[in-house]
């Protein structure tokens, strides 16, 4: 199974390669991060479209993910693990042949231990945002994050040539706080096979097509699915669609557009309504304060009412002051935070 076909290349070619590609022996050679991707959009990177350059938001989320690997390695180790970092400068190159046609090639991020002991395991490391490490943690990585289980089972595939327990060690971008799981050899098996199954039409459609730019397989997904959003190949595969900016991600909403604008609607009617008779309260009250205060009276009784001038007093909290004053764990002590949600139409 295990087979080097690309000789330790340069870091730009560890990191920047194309999706896929044709390795001039008959295979398509997939990257193992794109493993999962839409074939068609292999098909474009490998067959020499030109993909659409990330934007600069795209590219400060890569580069993040980069910088902070070595950040969770280093936590890891701290916490007991044994880590193996793969070598910067010069990332070990491994590639998986899944079909005749198809191979795959990926730089593996780490080898490692558990803390006490343990076989040796690929780890694979991501960066999430907090809500995405929340899902992951709740669950599962094969859940949340198909496409890194591959990731980390074509690793462990091509560094020991058998499936083996795989670790994936993810890192929240809001908290930095990091965690791991660890995916049973069993399971990782199931998903190199499941990635087979998913790349061996695109082997069937090289070898029926050879590397043909014009014949393009199906599209895997359709208009406005997220991985479409942000595919580089959108404009070339979808130009009406390419077009569109906005395209909504995720999730279909439980509220759809028009009863949100319903519920708009409704609000501000409603508050229109009341706006009126608040109105009218306040200056019938304004009006009764100045004849109480006139009187020199708290109390009174009019047209079967009693009325009562009520005086309080509210105390303010300078926070600044106090945040002068007093260090954090005191602070912490009287000021408690509570969080809560609301809606806010304006
Ligand atoms: S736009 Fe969608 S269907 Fe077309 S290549 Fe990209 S991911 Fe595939």
């Amino acid at each position: 199974m295990k087979e080097t076909l690309h000789p330790p290349g340069t870091r730009a070619d560890a990191y920047d390669r194309p999706s896929a590609r044709f390795d001039g022996q008959g295979h398509i050679d997939v990257r193992a991060s794109a493993a999962g991707s839409c074939r068609r959009a292999l098909w474009y990177a490998a067959t020499g479209h030109e993909p659409a350059p990330p934007g600069d938001e795209a590219l400060t989320v890569m580069e993040t993910g980069r910088a902070l690997e070595p950040v969770v390695l280093r936590a890891m180790q701290r916490a007991g693990w044994e880590v193996a970092p793969a070598d910067a400068a010069l990332p070990t190159s491994v590639t998986v042949r899944l079909t005749p046609e198809v191979t795959v090639t990926g730089h593996p991020d780490a080898t490692g231990t558990p803390p006490l002991f343990g076989e040796e395991a690929v780890i694979e490391v991501k960066t999430r945002g907090p809500s995405a490490f929340k899902r992951w943690q709740t669950l599962g990585a094969e859940r949340s994050h198909p496409d890194t289980v591959a990731q980390a089972a074509l690793y462990t595939y091509g560094l020991f040539g058998e499936a083996r327990d795989a670790v994936i060690a993810v890192l929240d971008t809001g908290d930095r706080a990091w965690d791991s799981e660890t995916v049973p050899a069993e399971r990782v098996e199931d998903a190199l096979e499941r990635t087979r199954a998913w790349l061996a039409p695109l082997g069937a459609h090289y070898a029926a097509h050879g590397p043909d730019p014009e014949a393009l397989p199906e599209r895997d997904f359709e208009a406005g699915h997220w991985r479409c959003s942000s595919c580089p190949f959108l404009a070339a595969c979808q130009p009406q669609a390419g077009e569109e900016t906005g395209a909504e991600e995720d999730e279909a909403p439980h509220v759809s557009d028009g009863e949100a604008a319903e519920a708009v609607t409704a609000y501000v009617a409603a508050r229109e309504t009341l706006r009126e008779p608040e109105q009218a309260k306040r200056q019938a009250l304004d009006t009764l304060k100045a004849w109480m205060r006139h009187k020199g009276s708290a109390k009174a009784e009019l047209k079967g009412h009693t009325i009562s001038l009520v005086r309080s007093t509210r105390y303010a909290v300078d926070h600044k002051r106090l945040n002068a004053l007093l260090d954090a764990d005191t602070r912490r002590e009287i000021v408690a935070e509570q969080t809560s949600e609301s809606v806010r139409i304006t």
